[in-house]
Formats: structure tokens, sequence, C-alpha cells
């Protein structure tokens, strides 16, 4: 067994840690005011300079097939560039990317929706949940009904990342209310792409995290035929591949995220003196840290074996709640504990720490909850469908 990273995975590793350190992270303490002061993350135009650096460098599309323009990497290194970026909470990503149901489209659609995404010269949002729907997604309620050529869209979703912000959305409705009744869901909701002019609007949601998803509200909305994202009354089995997209992504820029954190509160703890002397050499201190780097290297492990599944092609469903799940508690408990390190100011806006703080915890709700996780991966091991112990068994 080899664990170590190749030339390749190296090169592209530790190109992104110099462009973050570089280019990132000296935007940091502006990002910091500018969200004290309530104003955007970023300054008109500078998301897209930073990316247009990165694609110079070739960075772009980490994910997206080479005839796309994109770099097609594989999963591991998809994942360790994810850590990469999470080691700084300026929420940078590399542009080139799209919806992976997207690929699901038409000709026509790909030209309209897909490769505008890529370039990003139009935001794209994707929308199941609803006020009635989140964990339990199959009971979701908003209508398309047909009406000659057309389809007509009622509902609501709500807490949809980038619905404010989006030119259009890949909505999932129920087309077929008798089956989706009976529960056969697979063949009675159907996704659609629909434009923001179309007549749908978004109403802010106001979170404890920096930016803020968003209502959709969707009356009488109408849209062709033509807007069927993959096959009518098939979109369900969209829906859960773009949710089942990479489970382990999430826990990875989180992972980046406690990294920095841990270095931090070891700084922290080496310079601030109580009672004559260094807190670094108080033994609950040294725990904490200690706790940390373990966890921290358990879920490195738990991201790199779900994504090295994903590129073997082996079903790594069951890896990827596993690194979901710890990576969202763990990341919690890292970052509760160097916020104690720092103390007072830990708890300030002053420093960074507040703000991983609330950010993290949203890891432990969207794309599955704990406890829907947890569900998963029982319900696979008690199926038979997984074992402890997993593909080395
Ligand atoms: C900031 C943010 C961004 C989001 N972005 C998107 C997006 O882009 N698109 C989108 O469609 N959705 C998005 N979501 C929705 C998100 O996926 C849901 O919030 C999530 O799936 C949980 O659903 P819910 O909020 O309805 O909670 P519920 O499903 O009502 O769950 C409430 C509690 O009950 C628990 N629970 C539920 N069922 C069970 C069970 N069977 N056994 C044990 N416990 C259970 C849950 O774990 C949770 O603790 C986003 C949410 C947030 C907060």
């Amino acid at each position: 067994m080899d664990l170590t990273l190749n030339e390749e995975e190296l090169a592209v590793r530790d190109w992104v840690r110099t462009f973050v350190k570089r280019e990132v992270m000296p935007m940091e303490q502006e990002v910091l005011r500018r969200e004290r002061a309530n104003e955007p993350t970023f300054a008109p135009g500078e998301l897209e300079d930073l990316r247009a650096k990165a694609r110079e460098a070739g960075f772009f599309g980490l994910e997206t097939p080479e005839e796309y323009g994109g770099m097609a990497l594989s999963a591991v290194m998809t994942a360790l560039v994810n850590v990469e970026l999470g080691r700084s909470f300026v929420p940078f990503s590399f542009g080139g990317e799209a919806d992976n149901i997207l690929f699901h489209a038409n000709e026509q659609q790909k030209q309209d929706y897909l490769v505008p995404t890529i370039e990003g010269t139009r935001k794209s949002c994707f929308a199941i949940t609803e006020p009635g729907a989140g964990s339990d997604a199959r009971a979701i309620r908003t209508r398309a009904v047909r009406d000659g050529d057309d389809w007509v869209i009622d509902g609501e979703k709500t807490f949809i990342t980038g619905g404010n912000e989006a030119d259009f959305v890949i909505v999932f409705a129920v087309t077929d209310p008798e089956k989706h009744a009976a529960g056969q869901t697979d063949e009675s909701v159907t996704a659609f792409l629909v434009d923001r002019e179309a007549g749908w609007r978004s109403e802010y949601i106001d979170t404890m995290g920096q930016w803020g998803p968003a209502s959709l509200i969707f009356e009488g909305v109408r849209v062709p035929h033509s807007s069927i994202l993959g096959e009518e009354g098939r979109g369900f089995a969209l829906a859960m591949q773009w949710i089942g997209r990479g489970r382990y992504l999430l826990p990875a820029r989180a992972l980046g995220g406690c990294e920095r954190l841990v270095e931090m509160g070891m700084e922290h703890a080496r310079n601030r003196v109580t009672f004559g002397q260094p807190i670094a050499d108080r033994q609950a201190i040294q725990w904490m840290i200690a706790d940390s780097a373990v966890e921290i290297e358990a879920l490195r492990w738990l991201v790199l074996s779900a994504a090295w599944q994903a590129d073997q092609g082996m079903d790594s469903r069951h890896a990827q709640s596993m690194a979901k799940l710890y990576g969202g508690v763990r990341c919690n408990e890292v970052v509760d504990r160097m916020l104690q390190v720092h103390g007072g100011m830990g708890y300030t806006r002053e420093l960074p720490i507040e703000r991983w703080y609330r950010e993290l915890r949203l890891l432990r709700i969207y794309e599955g909850t704990d406890e829907i996780q947890r569900r998963t991966i029982a319900r696979n091991l008690l199926k038979g469908h997984a074992s402890v112990g997993g593909h080395l068994r």
C-alpha cells in the first residue's frame, strides 16, 4: 500500500497552496471588513480577475471535461485542491465549473446553459428543497402541469444557494401526481431548466452564514417542453446525482480550514502567557491541539479514501457519507476548541475564527444532515450493501 502523493498530485497541490497564500490570503482582512460592514465579499470584478489569473496557469474547471476547456482532474486531485482552498475562509473557487447534471443536457441546452455556466457568463442554482421537504426530498409538492406544448410550474423552493444571483434554476417538480402519491418518485418528478425571465422570483433568507440562500417562488411559470433536463419523470435520480456529486468535497474544504485553525491555535498558545507560562505548556491546551490533529488526520483519510474509491469506479457513496458525517461533526469540534484556545479574542470579529465557527456549522446540515448520513450508513451496513471494514475487508 502506497499512501504517498505522486508527482502530478504534488505539483497541483503545491501550485494551489502557493496561489492561496499569495493571492487569496492577503484578501482576508478586507473580506472580514466588508462582511462586518454588510458589503459584498468581493469588489466588482475582483473574483473574475483572480479566476482569470488562475486560468492563465491552467486552473479552470477542475472536474470539467477537457472538451469544455476543463482540467478533468481525478476525484483525489479535486479533493486535494479543495483542502488547499479551504485554508482560507475567503470563498474563492476556480471558474469553469458547472452542475454535474447539466452534462445530461441535450445539444441545444448545452449551448444555452452548460457552456455559459462553464464560461461564467450565466449562473445556475439547484432547487429541490421546499418548506415541507428537506431531508425527505421525496415529499416535494411543487407541481408542473402540461398545457399544450408548455408546462406550468407552481410551488415554492427554499434555502437555494445562489438563488438570489442565478440567471436560471434547475428546478424539480412533480409531473405525475398519481405515481408521486403512490411513492413512485423515480418516475413522478421532472427536472426543468428555467430562466429567471420566465417569471420565478427569489427572496433572500438571512442566515448565520455570510451569504444568504433564497426562497424561489413559482406562480404559474410557463416553460416550453424543451426545458426538461433529461427525461420527463426521471428527475429524482438527477437530483440525487447532484447531491451525491462529491460528498467528500465539502469536508475536504472544511479540513483545510481546520488545518489553518490549529496552526493559528498553536501560534497563539506559544505566545499567550498566563500565570508566568505560555498556555502551550498547559496540558489542557495541548490536549485540545492533539485531539484536533488526530481528527484532522482521520478526516483526511476518510476524504481521500472516498475520492479514491470514486476514481476506481467503485460505488463510493458509503465512504462519502462517512466522510461527510465525520467531517461535519469533527470540524465543529476543532473550531470550537481553537476558539477556546484564543479565549476572548476567539469570540471577536477581529479574528476569522468566529466566522469559521458559523460557517462550519452548516456542514452538519446541508447536502444531507448528520442524522441522514447516519441513517444511510446504518442502512447500508444493516442491509449488507456495505461492510464494516470497507473494501479492505
Ligand atoms: C445555507 C443552506 C444552503 C442550502 N442550499 C441548498 C440548495 O442549493 N438547494 C437545495 O435544494 N437545498 C439547499 N439547502 C437545503 C438543505 O439541503 C436542507 O436544509 C437539509 O437537507 C435539511 O432539510 P430541512 O432543513 O428541511 O430539515 P428537516 O429535514 O426538517 O430536518 C430537521 C431535523 O430532523 C432531522 N431528521 C429528519 N429526518 C430524520 C430521520 N428520518 N431520522 C432522524 N432525524 C431526522 C434532521 O437531521 C434535522 O436535524 C440548503 C440549506 C441551507 C441551510
